[in-house]
């Protein structure tokens, strides 16, 4: 029998094309007048905001960054304060919705935001920061974005290969809540759904980049993928993963895209019936193995190496997870562990250590 404590995230969503136009009405549905805008330094679809916008009175800053760093929210917090914003929009991937939660955490201003690729953050009260090196994950309700608008014309531009990596991103929540200890009903179905949409939508938007389709359910995935991250929690993958960007450098959705076949290996033998549920929702005959070719045949990245990550780091990684492990299946040890980062490392087919 499972046990579990299940909380749905009350935010609004809305979905759509060119649902970004509303942006105004739903700034001002929430009380506000002087949004602030945060985006990342490409300001991509900025101006597009600015104009959906009009005419409140509008701050901006363009600096967020990975990993939320410390020092970019204090930056923001300076402009924020600025322009006395009573609200903050985001708009682009995981990194701007970062920056929001952190200027929410600190002064709870409603937010609304824009996702742009398939990070699922905008639905989570989960924000992970990273101060010298370090990334501590903190949870709070006020950290919950009030508003999403998910526009899917504002992903038709996103290359195919960050949108392999994001959507694996996304499938990797869906993994995770799956064999979570609050793993329910509720969860079960909406993972399962989300891992059913990625794979068809990957391979639809290899053949057109711009088909609405496949971009429409690679984003309701995102959305779905979120919603039992934030239900469920995390484990073995995301701590992998938090210790790896965090504390190495290296890039978000592609190392979530290298680790997450090895760490089904890992957990396999703690999850038997789930790991074959993952492989029908894929549409693999082994989960962990059928995930990675998946992944190799759309053109994703299969190793840590490739990343950037140096041998003589992968103790050290393994040390720094089995030091403050999340709840697994599997008991996160030292020398499995560091088996299953060498085969990442060098981009082997994932097994069981
Ligand atoms: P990102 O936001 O850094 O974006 C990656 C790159 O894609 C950037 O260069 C960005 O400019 C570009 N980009 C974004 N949207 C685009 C588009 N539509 N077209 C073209 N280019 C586009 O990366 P990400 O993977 O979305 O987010 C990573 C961050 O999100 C990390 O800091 C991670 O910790 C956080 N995250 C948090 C949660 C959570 O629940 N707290 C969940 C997932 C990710």
């Amino acid at each position: 029998m499972r046990t579990f404590v299940h909380e749905s995230s009350p935010g609004r969503v809305v979905f759509g094309a060119d649902v970004v136009d509303r942006v105004g009405d739903e700034v001002r549905r929430l009380g506000g007048n002087r949004p602030l805008v945060v985006s990342g330094p490409s300001r991509r679809s900025v101006d597009r905001v600015r104009r959906g916008l009009d005419p409140l009175a509008v701050g901006e800053f363009a600096g967020a960054a990975m990993h939320a760093p410390v020092e970019v929210t204090e930056q923001a917090l300076t402009e924020l304060r600025r322009h006395r914003a009573d609200c903050v929009v985001s708009i682009g991937g995981g990194s701007a919705t970062g920056l929001s939660k952190a200027l929410a955490a600190r002064t709870d201003l409603p937010q609304v935001v824009i996702p742009t690729t398939y990070s699922g953050s905008e639905v989570t009260s989960v924000l992970g920061e990273t101060s010298q090196g370090r990334k501590t994950t903190r949870s709070s309700p006020m950290l919950l974005p009030e508003t999403v608008l998910y526009d899917v014309n504002l992903t038709l531009g996103l290359p195919v290969a960050a949108s392999v990596t994001s959507a694996v991103n996304a499938m990797a929540h869906a993994v995770e809540a799956l064999y979570s200890p609050q793993a329910n009903g509720l969860v079960d179905a909406v993972a399962l759904a989300a891992i059913r949409m990625i794979g068809p939508g990957l391979s639809g938007i290899r053949v057109d980049p711009r088909d609405t389709e496949c971009r429409a359910a690679l984003l309701e995935a995102a959305w779905l993928a979120g919603m039992t991250l934030a239900s469920a929690g995390m484990g073995l993958h995301h701590k992998l993963c938090h210790v790896l960007g965090g504390s190495f450098g290296l890039a978000h959705a592609p190392t979530h895209t290298v680790v997450l076949p090895h760490v089904l290996a890992y957990n396999s033998p703690a999850i038997g019936r789930t790991t074959a549920r993952i492989a029908d929702a894929l549409g693999v005959g082994d989960a962990a193995v059928g995930l990675a070719h998946t992944i190799r045949d759309l053109g994703g990245p299969v190793s840590l190496r490739a990343l950037g990550l140096r041998e003589a780091d992968l103790p050290e990684v393994a040390r720094r997870a089995v030091a403050a492990p999340y709840a697994n299946p599997r008991p996160v040890e030292q020398a499995p562990l560091e088996a299953l980062l060498r085969i990442a490392w060098e981009g082997g087919d994932p097994r069981t250590p």
